[in-house]
């Protein structure tokens, strides 16, 4: 799509004029013909009218509700071939007492409504002119909507690409070394050991990068659809699946009973999977003691995990969300600072909100929703 010029005062504006009634068309006529700039076009049928449309490019449409092959809202939804937009401003003209059909309109893509009885030179020029514009800005505004998206979809290709083709390489760079240091060991000397140990430790933190990089990806672009999801049924195939961790931790894990929410299932298991391994890392000296549970608020849900780890300080509270930031050092504590930013691009896939509350020293809770518009009853 060209981005329109929206500078609408110097041009010759085209105007066709959808309309069965001859008087009207006549008035229509008139009021043009007193003003320069505008280039009328006419028809009394739907069907002359696309025909036109397609053929002529107008500038704006003025579509009179009633025709006698069908009615404007099945022209407005024919203009737009199954785009949802129309590219050219559509102003509904309507008959008094026909507000709900020209909502109706508005809301199928015509960009403004006037009635019959409204229609004076002054007025409707106005009109025309304000809904040429905001059809311009809105055009352009889509263009470069659709341009992000583009590139998005392409960066966020090339990041999967990317990170899927380092997987194998990398792969391989550890299992040498590993194998370096298990059968040449000791013709490497003390200094050889040590050097291969810390390329492992490096190729493994590149591994785990990489790892998350995917599921960073894959949140994005998830191609499941919304189903009813047990988020209790999650919440134990998480538990059993970390029982390893837990156990090494020294953990305790509470779940309360969780409810069925209508949901991308694979991302809920990853955001809900994200938080408990968070609250396994970052424990404090004391073994961890983690509760998921949820409180049902009518309007949404609200989700919280529970943790007596190290907390987090009032000023990182936010920044914590965003991609690559932590708050402890790798040497320390291993992670990439992605889990939490994939938290929150799979509650705002779903129309919810995330957030921490905390203090450092006392645990935290992570709490997130789902609202129930979109869950299940
Ligand atoms: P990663 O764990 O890979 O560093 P995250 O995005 O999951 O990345 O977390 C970002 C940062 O938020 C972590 O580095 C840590 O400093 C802090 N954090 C996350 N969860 C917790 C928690 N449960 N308790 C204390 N700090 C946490």
């Amino acid at each position: 799509m060209d981005i329109p010029d929206t500078d609408t005062s110097h041009k010759n504006i085209k105007i066709l004029i959808v309309e069965d009634d001859a008087v009207d068309r006549a008035v229509y006529r008139r009021i043009f013909s007193k003003n320069e700039g505008f280039t009328v076009l006419e028809a009394d049928t739907l069907r002359d009218g696309l025909d036109l449309m397609g053929r002529e490019s107008p500038d704006c449409i003025l579509l009179d509700y009633r025709l006698p092959d069908g009615n404007g809202i099945d022209f407005i939804t024919r203009c737009q071939q199954g785009t949802g937009q129309s590219v050219t401003a559509i102003i509904m003209v309507t008959g008094q007492g026909s507000e709900q059909t020209a909502v109706e309109a508005m809301k199928l893509g015509a960009v403004d409504y006037i009635t019959k009885e409204e229609i004076v030179d002054g007025v409707l020029l106005r009109n025309i002119l304000s809904a040429i514009e905001r059809t311009q800005l809105k055009n352009a505004v889509l263009h470069y909507q659709q341009q992000l998206e583009k590139s998005y979809g392409a960066l966020s290709e090339f990041t999967h690409t990317a990170s899927h083709d380092l997987k194998a390489p990398l792969r391989h760079i550890v299992s040498y070394c590993e194998l370096i240091r298990d059968e040449f060991g000791e013709r490497l000397g003390e200094e050889g050991v040590q050097y291969t140990a810390r390329l492992i430790v490096n190729a493994r933190r590149l591994q785990r990068l990489v790892d998350d990089l995917l599921a960073y990806s894959e949140a994005l672009n998830t191609i499941e659809e919304k189903e009813h999801v047990d988020v209790d049924g999650i919440a134990a195939e998480i538990v059993e699946f970390m029982e390893e961790t837990i156990a090494e931790h020294g953990a305790t894990i509470t779940v309360q009973a969780l409810p069925r929410v209508y949901a991308y299932p694979l991302r809920i298991k990853q955001l809900l999977q994200n938080l408990v391994a968070n609250a396994l890392k970052y424990k404090s000296t004391a073994p961890p003691v983690i509760r998921i549970a949820c409180e049902d608020r009518g309007h949404e849900y609200l989700f919280s995990v529970t943790d007596n780890g190290l907390g987090i300080e009032d000023e990182h509270k936010e920044m914590i969300f965003e991609s690559f930031k932590r708050l402890h050092s790798r040497d320390k504590i291993e992670g990439s600072g992605l889990g939490l930013s994939i938290c929150k691009k799979i509650i705002n896939m779903h129309n919810g909100r995330i957030w921490v509350e905390s203090s450092a020293g006392k645990g935290s809770t992570f709490f997130f929703t789902i609202p129930r518009a979109v869950t299940a009853v």
